[in-house]
């Protein structure tokens, strides 16, 4: 089904029909300005404790409280980390090209996050949604991953209305502790202790991925597994810092075979 990107201009855009990926993009988007285009149980407890009040310090820091978006996508703009093309890492969809857009701000402070520099949103610059879409949509992937920082501290609304008009297939990673926002396709639930997902989240979700770091993982993730729909792919991933959860995941998985296992594909890749 072809939808409109813009009733001004006249053009016709977002010519891809969901899940379909190659096909010609817009007349639009190619005329317009091109621009942009364990708990590793020996870890000490102060090493803890340091980290989480390093992640509250932060959390002061971070996201404004959201604002109302008006009617049209295209006047509103996010702060943003970085976007890329490149090949989605980790989870059911590891291994395919995915447009990333890395929104700033998160008021979640995992200690062991390795993206601390998304953060604080107040030293990334806003992006028009415009040229993010544009973005998207001509670099061909196959899906845009919106992910973060913690993505749902802004109202997404806007960006899926234009991501979707442009025919780009949404995926979300969040860890859902703020308000879900905006029309998603895939949602990828990657819940964390620091900050619990709120409720709303639960029904919603078509992959929960869990970071592991010790056994106590393995039994958060159940926990949260239990709130998911049945369709739900369970994924366990090892923290990168922390070897010593692959063996526990390996048996893990073996003993429970509904559940995956989701490696961070993109460090062997060496890609971002
Ligand atoms: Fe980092 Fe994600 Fe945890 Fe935020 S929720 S601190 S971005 S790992």
């Amino acid at each position: 089904m072809k939808k409109t990107l813009s009733k001004s201009t006249g053009r016709k855009t977002g010519y891809r029909s969901e899940g379909l990926r190659g096909e010609s993009r817009t007349e639009g988007l190619r005329e317009e300005s091109r621009s942009e285009g364990l708990h590793e149980e020996s870890r000490k407890k102060g090493l803890c404790e340091e980290s989480r009040s390093e992640g509250l310090r932060e959390q002061s820091r971070a996201a404004e409280p959201r604002q109302k978006s008006p009617g049209n996508w295209r006047e509103t703009s996010y702060p943003v980390m970085e976007h890329f093309y490149t090949i989605q890492g980790e989870g059911a969809h590891a291994g395919q090209a995915a447009y990333f857009i890395r929104l700033a701000g998160c008021d979640v402070g995992c200690w062991w996050c390795d993206v601390k520099e998304s953060w604080d949103e107040s030293i990334h610059p806003r992006i028009d949604t415009l040229d993010l879409v544009r973005a998207a949509a001509e670099s061909g992937a196959g899906f845009a991953v919106i992910t973060g920082g913690e993505p749902l501290l802004h109202d997404l609304t806007p960006l899926c209305q234009g991501l979707h008009e442009a025919g780009v297939r949404i995926h979300l990673e969040t860890s859902g502790s703020s308000p879900m926002s905006g029309e998603i396709d895939w949602v990828t639930l990657s819940p964390k202790r620091f900050k619990e997902p709120l409720d709303e989240i639960f029904p919603l979700v078509d992959e929960l991925k869990v970071v592991v770091l010790t056994r106590k993982d393995l039994q958060y993730a159940e926990k949260n597994a239990a709130r998911c729909p049945q369709k739900t792919r369970k994924m366990l991933q090892p923290e990168w810092d922390t070897p010593d959860s692959i063996p526990l995941i390996v048996d893990y998985v073996k003993a429970h075979p509904e559940w995956s296992i989701s490696l961070q594909t993109h460090k062997y890749l060496n890609v971002p």
